[in-house]
């Protein structure tokens, strides 16, 4: 079976030609994702609602007998190291090593080295989560490569752990369920406790629009851990009348405004206990097609997100503004951890272009940083192919 009957990517190809000779035997392919609305509610366990896009990382691999050695179009050195070995520091390369060492914690085994080239469609650092898309990449590729049996699902929580455990990252599930286990036209509804999730449909003629303003998130890490800290704080004032509570999602809005807490903690909380009534709200707008419900939630949501969680910054507010004034738009908010990356729009495509063209325009009037804006959808998860012996030549258009 051709891979390019799922994807096509000929700069992938070219570059197999170019760094190796005979063929490659596996190919593999995850998608970066976008959350539609459940923003900070991941690390309070409560729930997400992601989208994998079109957006994909492409590798063609075959095992070795000598050391991993993936070569990225993204990156300068290839990713280099032993399975079972960690990598330190900021190569691209850890990854892949923590994706291997996590697949030894689990199977016993250590997987074999492999070697290909790898090719990535998704902006890196913007928020759309490059670095689960190459997660699920090498685990997928593992995984069909060893039969080791791991369901998307398992593959998706083991690449959060390999994040948490061997990257260092204090990662959450989201990224890498939607990596794993988009599905065509739908977002995921996710709870953050239970790890269950149900795929719903977008509404037909809708399309996935990503505003990237291309504003460096320098501040985000620092902030990320004071929110963290603040809503367990909220936690501790709100135990104290109810010792059912565990975190925020067990949080009522009374609560939260009728416990003692200081000003700063019950706005962070108001904010996680409403968004979590939204993503629910909007689960229900989508099953019943109300789009006038969606545009309302995605907006009150980014407006939390302003005023109570403070997360969001003059770029987002002027994409999200350009984005509820312009024609088309169904729903738009910021999306991802905030101070920089991205708004997320839901647009009736046939007005892409002019959605397109006003919020250009609009957002251009503040004189900011050129914006990327492209048009997506929500896509299937991770995919591994095995490349048959009769037709396993590479896809050459
Ligand atoms: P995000 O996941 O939001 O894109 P992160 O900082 O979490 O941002 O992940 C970006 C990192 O992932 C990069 O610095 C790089 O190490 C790695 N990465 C992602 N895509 C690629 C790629 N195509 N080639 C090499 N490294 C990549
Ligand atoms: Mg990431």
């Amino acid at each position: 079976m051709r891979y390019s009957h799922f994807v096509h990517d000929s700069t992938l190809d070219a570059m197999w030609r170019e760094h190796f000779s005979g063929k490659p035997t596996l190919f593999a392919s995850a998608p970066g994702r976008v959350n539609l609305i459940g923003e900070h509610t991941d690390y309070n366990e409560g729930f997400v609602f992601p989208a994998a896009i079109d957006r994909r990382t492409n590798a063609l691999l075959r095992t070795t007998a000598g050391s991993f050695r993936v070569l990225s179009n993204q990156a300068g050195p290839s990713a280099q190291f032993f399975p079972g070995e960690t990598v330190k520091g900021r190569n691209w390369a850890r990854y892949a090593a923590a994706c291997a060492k996590r697949l030894q914690d689990h199977t016993g085994e250590t997987p074999p080295a492999l070697e290909g080239v790898l090719n990535s469609h998704i902006p890196s650092g913007s928020g759309l989560s490059s670095s689960a898309a190459l997660d699920l990449c090498f685990l997928t590729a593992w995984n069909e490569l060893c039969r080791y049996g791991f369901t998307p699902k398992q593959l998706a929580l083991m690449a959060a752990e390999a994040d948490n455990l061997y990257v260092g990252v204090q990662s959450g599930i989201m990224d890498q369920m939607a990596s794993a286990l988009g599905e065509e036209g739908k977002a995921l509804f996710i709870d953050t406790r239970s790890q269950e999730y149900w795929a719903h449909s977008l509404p037909p003629g809708i399309d996935i629009a990503i505003l990237d303003t291309r504003k460096p998130r320098a501040l985000a890490a620092s902030a990320y851990n004071d929110r963290v800290r603040e809503c367990k704080q909220a936690v501790d004032a709100i135990v104290l009348h109810d010792p059912a509570v565990k975190s925020l999602r067990d949080v009522t809005l009374d609560q939260v405004e009728s416990a003692e807490m200081n000003e700063v903690v019950r706005k962070r909380a108001r904010h996680v206990v409403s968004e979590n009534a939204r993503a629910i709200a909007f689960r229900d707008a989508l099953e019943s097609s109300n789009l006038p419900a969606l545009g309302r939630l995605a907006r009150e949501s980014h407006e939390s997100l302003r005023n109570d969680y403070e997360v969001s910054c003059r770029e987002l507010d002027a994409m999200a503004r350009a984005a509820w004034n312009a024609p088309g738009c169904v729903a738009a908010r910021m999306t991802g951890a905030g101070f920089g990356g991205c708004c997320v729009a839901l647009v009736v495509s046939d007005l892409y272009l002019e959605f397109e063209a006003s919020v250009r325009a609009s957002y251009g009037m503040y004189g900011y940083r050129e914006p990327a804006l492209f048009r997506t959808s929500a896509a299937q998860g991770g995919l591994a192919i095995i490349l048959g012996n009769h037709s396993q030549e590479l896809s050459s258009e």
